[in-house]
């Protein structure tokens, strides 16, 4: 296939935004795979900081990073990402490069721990203010179970709204496969 899968799409925007040096978030650790990309991605100098409402979540993140050895570049909060403005030390707001929410549930955990429209909408509005001009959120929006659907409405119709003059906002998703298939949706700051 030559069009980018949702996962590889998701990574090509965040690389787009971040590089070498630069303040990112995942505002859903789970197992941490994101987590681990975006340690990499911007390397010892940059920065990640890491949210998830579940203790395990945390753990298995943490977990992760040291099985990888990865950079002493991360910082973890056992936290709703719609704590982020009061979590994230003020020198870093205005100047976070991208963010990721992988939407849904924990794979491999408790399936009724599923992320919320509001507080992802609340979230997003915190993060607009802490993105730098071109800073991009890359939300993978998982509509198979009934909180997805819901949340997937909410989102849509929040971005969808959002002010052309200061964001461009971006849906990508392959429209003729079954099994509600997940997509993206992307808010860059202008
Ligand atoms: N990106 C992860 C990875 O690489 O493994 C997968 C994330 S998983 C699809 C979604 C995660 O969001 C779950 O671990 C869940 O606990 C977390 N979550 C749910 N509500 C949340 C909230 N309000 N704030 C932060 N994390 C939340």
């Amino acid at each position: 296939m030559n069009l980018q899968g949702i996962l590889p799409f998701a990574r090509t925007l965040l690389e787009a935004a971040a590089s070498d040096g630069s303040a990112v978030i995942d505002a859903t650790c789970g197992n941490g795979n994101d987590t681990l990309y975006l340690s990499r991605l911007v390397g010892k100098r940059g920065r990640v900081f890491g949210f998830d409402i579940q203790e395990l979540a945390i753990q298995n993140t943490t977990r992760r990073l040291l099985e990888e050895q990865a950079f002493d570049n991360v910082t973890l909060f056992h936290a709703g990402h719609h704590t982020m403005k009061s979590a994230i030390p003020a020198e870093y707001h205005g100047s976070i490069k991208a963010a990721i929410f992988n939407l849904g549930y924990l794979p491999g955990g408790n399936k009724e721990i599923v992320t919320q429209s509001d507080s992802t909408i609340e979230a997003l509005e915190q993060l607009y203010e802490l993105l730098a001009p071109g800073g991009i959120a890359v939300l993978v929006i998982y509509h198979g179970h009934e909180q997805g659907k819901k949340e997937r409405d909410a989102v849509l119709e929040y971005a969808s709204q959002l002010d052309q003059q200061k964001a461009h906002v971006l849906q990508y998703g392959f429209i003729n496969q079954k099994n509600n298939p997940p997509f993206i949706v992307a808010i860059e700051k202008r």
